[in-house]
C-alpha cells in the first residue's frame, strides 16, 4: 500500500482503506471475537488471534515493504487497530506493540539492524516490544536507571524494566538505557535486545483490570552483553528516538480506543431494540436514543481527529517536515481514549443490570478501555505535551 505526501492531504480513508476495514472486520469477528470473553475470562494470550493475523498479514503491517512487509500506511495500520480493538482489545496489542517495538528501529536504526529485525518480524516469526518504563520512572520516562557500559565491542546491561506489553512472548525487544548519567534525556541510548541473551529474564504476569488477554511483565538485564552494534542510532539518541515514536504510536492507542468505544456502542445499539420495558424497546425512549447519539457524535469526533493525526503521521515518515505531529499525536490519544472510558461507561448503563455483568461483553470493554487513558504516557501527560506543542 504505497502511499504519496499528496495522498495525505485528505483525512479521509481511500477506497483501498476501505477495502482492508472490511477485509478485517470479516476476519477480527470471525477468528478473534469467539475467544474474546475466554481470554479475558482466563487472562491468557490471544494465540487464536496472533495466528490469524499472522496467516492474514496483519501482525504488523506497517513494515516496508523493503523489509519483507506490507508497507501500510499509518492510516492503514489504525483501521487494522481499530477493528481488531472492536472485537478484542487484547489482541489489538499484537499489532499496536509490533509498531511500537520496532518503530525505533525503522525511524534512527542501521540499515543492517533494519535487514536483521524487521524481517522476521515482518514474517510473523518474531514479535517486538518496547521498554521505556522502569518502577521508578513512569512519566518521568527520563528519570531511568537502567544502564548501558561500554565494555569494548559490546554493551552490558543492568536494570529492570517495568509493564512491558508482550514481555515473554517477543524475541526482540527495544531497551532504553542510560550510557551517560550526566546528561539525562542526552545521555540515553536505545538497543535491540533479543530474549536468548544471556542475562534476560522476565517477572510474574501483572494482574490486570483490562486487557487481560496481553501479558505485562517486568524485564530484568543482569549483566546481558550484547555487540555495540546493536546500538539503536547514535549514543545519547536513544531518548529522542523514544520520544518521536511515541509520537507516532500514540495515534494507535487512540486507534484502540476508538475499536473498544466502536464494539461498546454496535452492541448497545442492537440491544436498545430488543429490550423492552414499560411495553416497548428501550430504544423508543429519547433519553435512551440522546445516549446513544451522544456517544456516536463523540466517538465521530475521536475518529477524525484520529485519522488527522494518522495523516500528519504519514506525511511525517514520507519525509514530510516535523509538523504538527507531537500535538495531534497526544490530542488524538487523550481525547479518543476519553471517549472510549465514557462511551463504554454509558454502554453498560444503556444495558443496565446485565452491563454489569460478564454474561455481555461490556464489562470488558469497559475494562478495557480504561488503560488507553494510562499507557503511551497518562492522559495527564498528554496534555502536558499538547500545552508544550500548541499549534
Ligand atoms: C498494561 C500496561 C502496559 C504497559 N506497556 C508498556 C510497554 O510496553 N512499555 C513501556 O515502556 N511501558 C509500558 N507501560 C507503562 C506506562 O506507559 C506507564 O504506566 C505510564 O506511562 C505511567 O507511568 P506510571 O505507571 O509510573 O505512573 P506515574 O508516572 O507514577 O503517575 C501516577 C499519576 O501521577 C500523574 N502524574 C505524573 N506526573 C505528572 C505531572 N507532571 N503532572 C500531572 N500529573 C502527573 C499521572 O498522570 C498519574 O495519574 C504499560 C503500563 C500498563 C499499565
Amino acid at each position: 500500500m504505497a502511499s504519496s505526501v499528496n495522498d495525505f492531504d485528505l483525512y479521509r480513508p481511500s477506497e483501498e482503506h476501505d477495502m482492508l476495514r472490511d477485509a478485517v472486520r470479516s476476519l477480527a469477528e470471525a477468528k478473534i471475537a469467539p475467544y474474546a470473553a475466554e481470554v479475558d475470562e482466563e487472562a491468557r494470550f490471544p494465540q487464536e488471534a496472533l495466528d490469524a493475523l499472522v496467516a492474514n498479514d496483519l501482525h504488523a503491517v506497517h513494515v516496508p515493504e523493503s523489509y519483507g512487509g506490507s508497507g501500510a500506511d499509518a492510516l492503514a495500520t489504525v483501521i487494522v487497530i481499530e477493528e481488531v480493538a472492536r472485537v478484542c482489545a487484547s489482541s489489538s496489542l499484537i499489532p499496536a506493540v509490533n509498531k511500537l517495538g520496532s518503530l525505533p528501529v525503522i525511524l534512527s536504526g542501521s540499515e543492517e539492524l533494519k535487514k536483521r529485525y524487521l524481517a522476521p518480524l515482518a514474517k510473523g516469526d518474531a514479535m517486538f516490544s518496547y521498554c521505556l518504563s522502569e518502577p521508578d520512572a513512569g512519566s518521568d520516562a527520563a528519570g531511568m536507571k537502567t544502564k548501558a557500559v561500554r565494555d569494548g565491542d559490546s554493551y552490558v546491561l543492568n536494570g529492570v524494566k517495568r509493564w512491558i506489553t508482550n514481555a515473554g512472548i517477543s524475541e526482540y525487544y527495544t531497551v532504553m538505557a542510560v550510557t551517560d548519567p550526566e546528561k539525562r534525556s542526552k545521555g540515553i541510548s536505545a538497543f535491540v535486545v533479543e530474549k536468548s541473551d544471556p542475562g534476560v529474564s522476565f517477572g510474574a504476569p501483572e494482574k490486570k483490570l483490562g486487557i487481560k488477554g496481553s501479558p505485562t511483565r517486568e524485564v530484568y538485564l543482569d549483566n546481558v552483553r550484547i555487540p555495540a552494534d546493536r546500538m539503536i542510532g547514535a549514543e545519547g539518541t536513544g531518548f529522542a528516538t523514544a520520544m518521536k515514536t511515541l509520537d507516532h504510536t500514540r495515534i494507535t492507542i487512540a486507534a484502540q480506543a476508538l475499536g473498544i468505544a466502536q464494539g461498546a456502542l454496535d452492541y448497545a445499539k442492537g440491544y436498545v431494540q430488543e429490550r423492552k420495558q414499560f411495553g416497548k424497546p428501550i430504544g423508543d425512549f429519547q433519553g435512551v436514543q440522546f445516549m446513544l447519539a451522544d456517544m456516536a457524535m463523540k466517538l465521530e469526533a475521536a475518529r477524525q481527529l484520529t485519522y488527522a493525526a494518522a495523516a500528519r503521521s504519514e506525511r511525517v515518515a514520507l519525509g514530510g517536515g516535523k509538523e504538527d505531529l507531537t500535538f495531534f499525536g497526544a490530542a488524538a490519544k487523550c481525547y479518543a481514549s476519553d471517549a472510549a472510558m465514557e462511551i463504554t461507561t454509558d454502554a453498560v448503563q444503556l444495558l443496565g443490570g446485565y452491563g454489569y455483568t460478564r454474561d455481555y461483553p461490556l464489562e470488558r470493554m469497559m475494562r478495557d478501555a480504561k488503560i488507553t487513558q494510562i499507557y503511551e504516557g497518562t492522559n495527564q501527560v498528554q496534555r502536558i505535551v499538547m500545552a508544550r506543542n500548541l499549534p
